[in-house]
């Protein structure tokens, strides 16, 4: 029986350095793109690869030399250079090459995967003004990537199970020939797992996850607005061979209200006065976004257009509690209908106003 060390023509004392050397020159002298339908050299490269599969890593070396039991995966082929048909190879060269001593197999439920986060995902809510400021619990609906719940998420029918992948031989890793020498990629045929479906399970067709819709209640705290984001953690999409599931936003759109509408953390709310208010001042009263009424004095010769600030009037603060502020903005309104008696009053204002607002147009 032939050691690795044996068939790379190294003595079992060699260094990794030696074994890679050996091993390089071996590979190129026996690679099938060098050896055209020669049948012994392919047999000779698998032997190689095998070989040095076994103790070209340090770790796998260890093992290989603490007992046979480390020997595993020995002489899995299948690494294609183009023209080669992984369709050839399959177990049972393994065996013949083997001698029959080893199974050539590695465990197929080996996890070859690393473990991935799931995505995270977003939802928009609805809401409306009031119940943006109040805060509401409401339920939002997803549509997310779940554990096919026919397979367990193994994507074989129920009753079959994976197969170890007859390209790479279980490996999930194949060796390509890029000019001087292979590299390692993953295996097309069962994508770097090692095991393939041959009976696709029947709900999700073999990818072991299914679309499923999912409801979560959703606590939205008072004072969100727009674009407000709320975070239900790990009820994202679900991680990849056993990694943690993403987190799932939640996105606020609120409707807009007649009354109020947000300036940064501000609302502002029109407040109509007369002109005589507007001119001699006046106090006055203006709603609250949760429904009551504050009392707001307007300044003597407050213009059309002037910001009025109350302080924690306005809409409750995301964080820390609290109230921010309310803004009232002075709406000078022109009356449309006049009594006999208004009409007198503004036709003798007329007559006193003395300067032109118009001037300084003309500067
Ligand atoms: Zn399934
Ligand atoms: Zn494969």
């Amino acid at each position: 029986m032939k050691t690795p060390y044996d068939i790379l023509g190294v003595p079992k004392t060699a260094s990794q350095d030696e074994i890679k050397k050996a091993y390089r020159k071996l590979a190129r002298e026996f690679h099938p793109d060098r050896n055209p339908g020669d049948a012994a050299a392919e047999e000779r490269f698998k032997e190689i690869q095998g070989a040095y599969d076994t103790v070209g890593d340090e770790e796998k070396r260890k093992k290989f030399d603490a007992g046979a039991n480390g020997f595993q995966g020995f002489g899995s082929g299948g690494f294609g250079p183009g023209n080669f048909n992984p369709a050839d190879v399959n177990l049972g060269d393994f065996g013949d090459l083997l001698g029959g001593l080893f199974g050539g197999r590695r465990a197929a439920s080996q996890p070859r995967q690393r473990p991935q986060r799931g995505a995270d995902l977003e939802v928009p809510v609805k809401l409306s003004f009031e119940d943006a400021l109040r805060g509401i619990e409401t339920k939002v609906a997803v549509e997310v990537d779940a554990t096919c719940r026919t397979c367990h998420g193994s994507g074989a029918e129920p009753g079959t199970a994976p197969v170890l992948c007859p390209v790479c031989s279980g490996r999930g890793v194949l060796a390509e020939s890029q000019g001087l020498f292979a590299i390692s990629q993953p295996c097309p045929r069962c994508r770097g797992n090692g095991t393939i479906i041959e009976t696709p399970c029947h709900t999700c067709h073999g990818t072991g996850i299914e679309r499923r819709t999912r409801r979560f209640t959703v606590k939205i705290p008072a004072g969100v607005k727009t674009g407000t984001r709320i975070r239900l953690k790990g009820k994202g999409a679900p991680g990849e061979a056993g990694g943690p599931s993403g987190d799932l936003h939640v996105v606020t759109e609120v409707e807009p209200s007649k009354r109020f509408h947000r300036r940064g953390k501000d609302l502002v709310v029109d407040v109509p006065v007369t002109y005589p208010e507007a001119a001699l001042g006046a106090t006055v009263e203006v709603p609250t976004p949760e429904g009551g009424r504050v009392s707001l004095k307007v300044p003597a010769g407050a213009h059309d257009g002037k910001l009025l600030r109350l302080r924690g009037q306005g809409a409750p603060k995301l964080k820390g509690g609290g109230r921010d502020d309310l803004l009232a903005r002075v709406k000078v309104a022109v009356p449309s209908k006049l009594s006999k008696k208004e009409r007198e009053a503004l036709e003798e204002l007329r007559r006193a106003s003395h300067d032109d607002p118009r001037e300084e147009l003309f500067d």
